[in-house]
């Protein structure tokens, strides 16, 4: 590459030369030769004022003459007769007296003659310095050279043809009296025109004097080129003649020129010369032009080079084309002219493939963009930088309620903001402008009230984005209706007030028991506790608030204050460690719940006094067995005693009887007692095989009335029950009685009643079955509803009030019945985990083993 570079570089400078000396050197020969003219037209004129210069040297010296005081005293004393004859005496060799001799010593100019003319024109005296006389033309007339005026007065002229200088001034005496005129007379010839020149003069040029009417050369510098005599013309061929007048010598009879001859073979030569030197500089030009342009083309290949390795490197990565194959010979030019332009078709392909992706993007993206418009739930409006809409989505129609005709280049304020938020939106303008190019919050945004089309007004979030399009600035608005979200403040806010407004202390425990929260309801409860908001809990509640945190579980307590009592739901809040107490003041509950024990109670009571009304009958019936009994014996005893005929063994048996029947009656009336008695429930673990014995006795008169047959299946041994057995026995009647009842309507011999206990599982378990007619499934649902009966006398709450006291001892009650065929009642009580105390007897009784009631209900 640099190798062609330093080629091109050559054959470039070298061409570039050729043209530039073609055109150049006519160029310069035609500036050098008008220069040139001006030139020798300068040195013309300067050989003349050097010629006029010499001759005016001439003046001064006759100047100097004619006033030296050596001419005055040689003429003072002198009288020239004025009408002699005169013959002038001639000085030739020698200097006379009134010459004085400073010429070489003030390197004066030396006249060849010098002339003294008395007042009346006539030579008197002349100096010959030179060996040949003065030309007799110039002597004779020698009076007229001589000037009026006080100034020197210079001539030229000519005798024959040789042309003189004749320079002429006054002398005068101290008093100002014209004594005569000294002439000094100088031949121009060759030597006259050579100092004239002096060394300045060139030594090709050649100055002469002419006669301007002859056109001949009158003398010359150099006779020997040039001839003195030899007319002008004869001479052009050679020489550039340049003719000057002598303004300063025309009171001359002679009308001559100065001439300045340049001889054309030196003007040639000075243009040659010229030339020359240009076409040197040139080729200096011509090579520094090789080195810079070789240089440059050198740098640009680098540049090229290099460019073309990325560009190859980026064509076999981008489009997979082989680097063009500079080293393998051929023309490299045309081999990379041919790279390239494959090169630049597959980099217009690929423009054009990006161009059509580009418009595809960016049709997808208008696409999406337009989706995102159509599709976003919060109104978007374009404004202009003067605030009028220039493009809005169709939420922004449904949110503010226009027709697009309404806001056709409408102003946005006026139309749609309440005229009190006008300030705050200018404000957001400006703040959004001044946020433009911010990265982290590049809009400004804020809460205004905004009114529809219809005039309605409603509070938006609006945020607005500063953008710039083309040199102008458009703002984006996204308007969010905060209706919504202001009603959901408005909720929450109220909510928050809820725990306050509460009635119930409510309050918010740190794990720690400090007391993070309490509403004025709890204040009461804090005070009895001794506390408040910012302290902490009393220690056993601390522990309560730990384990509820521990657990997870929520758990409730009850705080007694003495009259007052609250229930305290703990529940626990794991994620920030806390527990919310959620108290209520149950001191109203707990009364009423007293209250509903008692009138239960009371209700047992008045059922159970009802089921004793209609078993007296029998249970009067039995007592007067035994009071018949006593009364038999009595009236035995009596009639012994009173015939003296009964021993005393027979006596002592017949009060044992009356003892032993009298004893059977206090023990059925403490049966009735015992069941017609009010008396506080109490609990007391007993036999349950002994209740349901009891019971039957109850109803033995009755069984015997009806004829059935009995059928007591029971567990072996005792079922111990911590039961308050008079409940229990009264659960036990009613449904022996139901049972009776039901009976009542069977044939008589076809009356069967069996009762079974058992143990199952923990539970002890009665089973009362009859074969009465059963009971429809229509009716079992409501069984042990309260006043369900289907006895005329019945009061339908036996059942209800039965479940209610299974239900206080833990136990429960249930029925199966096959309509037609018979009924069954189930009992199910927990077994006692204390057994029966040692007091109790098998065939009464109520234990040792009562046990305080439960003081819990
Ligand atoms: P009452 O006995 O006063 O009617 P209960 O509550 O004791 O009240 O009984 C409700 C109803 O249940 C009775 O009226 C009767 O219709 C029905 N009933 C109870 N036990 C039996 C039974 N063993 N056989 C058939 N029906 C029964």
């Amino acid at each position: 590459m640099p190798v062609i570079a330093i080629l091109i570089g050559l054959i470039a400078g070298l061409g570039v030369w050729g043209v530039l000396d073609q055109v150049q050197s006519r160029a310069i020969e035609r500036i050098f030769g008008k220069e040139l003219r001006a030139r020798l037209d300068l040195r013309a004129r300067e050989s003349l004022l050097r010629f006029d210069q010499h001759m005016a040297n001439y003046a001064a010296t006759a100047r100097l003459l004619a006033n030296h005081r050596r001419l005055a005293q040689y003429l003072e004393p002198l009288f020239w007769f004025p009408e002699e004859d005169i013959t002038p005496v001639v000085y030739k060799g020698f200097r006379p007296f009134w010459l004085p001799d400073f010429f070489d010593r003030n390197a004066l100019l030396a006249p060849s003659y010098v002339l003294l003319i008395d007042t009346r024109g006539r030579v008197r005296e002349v100096y010959q310095a030179v060996e040949q006389a003065m030309p007799a033309d110039i002597l004779t007339d020698a009076g007229q050279w001589i000037g009026d005026d006080e100034d020197v007065h210079a001539v030229l002229t000519r005798a024959g043809p040789a042309p003189f200088l004749i320079v002429s001034d006054r002398v005068e005496d101290a008093s100002g009296y014209r004594m005569g005129h000294l002439v000094v007379v100088i031949p121009i010839d060759a030597a006259f025109l050579t100092a004239a020149e002096g060394t300045v003069s060139s030594d090709s040029s050649v100055v002469a004097l002419v006669d301007a009417d002859e056109q001949r050369i009158l003398a010359s510098n150099e006779p020997q080129s040039l001839l003195p005599g030899s007319l002008i013309e004869d001479w052009t061929a050679e020489y550039l003649v340049t003719l000057q007048s002598l303004p300063r010598y025309e009171a001359s009879n002679w009308n001559m020129l100065f001439a300045t001859f340049i001889p054309h073979r030196s003007v040639a030569k000075m243009s040659e010369r010229v030339v020359d030197f240009e076409r040197r500089q040139r080729l200096i030009a011509a090579l520094a032009f090789i080195g810079v342009f070789t240089l440059l083309i050198y740098l640009v290949s680098v540049r090229l080079n290099k460019v073309l390795t990325r560009m190859s490197r980026f064509s076999q990565r981008a489009l997979e084309i082989e680097q063009p194959g500079f080293k393998q010979g051929g023309n490299q030019l045309l081999l990379l002219e041919d790279w390239i332009q494959h090169f630049t078709n597959l980099v217009l392909r690929a423009r054009e493939e990006m161009s059509l992706r580009h418009a595809h993007e960016l049709r997808e993206t208008e696409a999406l963009k337009a989706a995102i418009m159509e599709a976003s739930l919060d109104a978007i409006v374009t404004l202009s930088q003067r605030g009028q809409i220039i493009d809005y989505n169709p939420m922004a129609r449904v949110m503010l309620r226009f027709t697009p005709a309404d806001i056709l280049a409408a102003d946005f304020a006026t139309q749609f903001l309440d005229p009190a938020e006008h300030a705050a939106f200018a404000a957001m303008l400006r703040d959004s402008t001044r946020r433009h190019g911010d990265a982290q919050a590049p809009f400004a945004r804020g809460e205004l009230q905004a009114r529809r089309m219809d005039g309605s007004r409603f509070p938006v979030e609006m945020s607005i984005v500063p953008i710039d399009v083309d040199a102008e600035r458009v703002y984006t608005l996204y308007i969010h209706d905060a209706t919504k979200r202001k009603e959901a403040e408005r909720e929450i806010k109220s909510l928050a007030r809820f725990a306050s407004e509460s009635p119930n202390p409510i309050l918010r425990v740190t794990g720690d028991g400090g007391i993070a929260y309490a509403n004025a309801a709890s204040l009461p409860l804090l005070a009895h506790w001794g506390g408040a908001p910012g302290e902490r809990l009393p220690t056993p509640w601390i522990e309560e608030v730990r384990a509820a945190l521990d657990n997870g579980n929520t758990s409730e307590h009850e705080d007694d204050q003495g009259g007052q009592i609250y229930s305290l739901l703990f529940v626990p809040v794991a994620d920030p460690g806390y527990v919310n107490i959620y108290g209520r003041d149950i001191t109203a509950v707990r009364r009423a719940e007293q209250e509903s024990r008692q009138h239960q109670s009371e209700l047992v009571h008045v059922c159970r006094l009802s089921t004793m009304g209609e078993v007296a009958t029998g249970m009067a019936h039995e007592l007067n067995q035994p009071l018949s009994a006593i009364v038999n014996y009595a009236n035995g005893a009596s009639r012994r005693l009173q015939n003296d005929s009964g021993d005393r063994e027979a006596l002592v048996d017949a009060m044992r009887h009356i003892s032993s029947q009298a004893q059977r009656a206090g023990e059925i009336i403490r049966r009735l007692r015992a069941l017609v008695g009010k008396q506080p429930p109490i609990r007391s673990v007993v036999d349950l095989n002994y209740l349901v014995r009891e019971v039957c006795g109850f109803v033995e008169f009755e069984a015997t009335r009806l004829d059935l047959q009995w059928q007591l299946a029971l567990a072996d041994g005792e079922i111990p029950v911590n039961v308050d057995l008079v409940q229990i026995e009264q659960v036990l009647l009613n449904l022996v009685r139901n049972a009776m009842d039901a009976l009542e309507e069977q044939p008589a011999d076809a009356r069967r009643l069996e009762i079974s206990t058992w143990v199952e599982d923990g539970w002890a378990l009665v089973r009362i079955a009859d074969n009465g007619p059963g009971i429809p499934p229509e009716r079992m649902t409501h069984l042990f509803d309260p006043f369900f009966t289907t006895k005329e006398s019945g009061m339908g709450m036996g059942l209800p009030i039965s479940l209610t006291i299974l239900e206080n001892h833990e136990g429960t009650i249930w029925a199966e019945s096959a309509p037609g065929r018979g009924s069954r009642f189930y009992v199910r009580l927990p077994v006692a985990a204390s057994s029966i105390g040692d007091g109790m007897t098998d065939a009464a009784g109520p234990t040792a083993a009562q046990t305080a009631g439960d003081s819990s209900r």
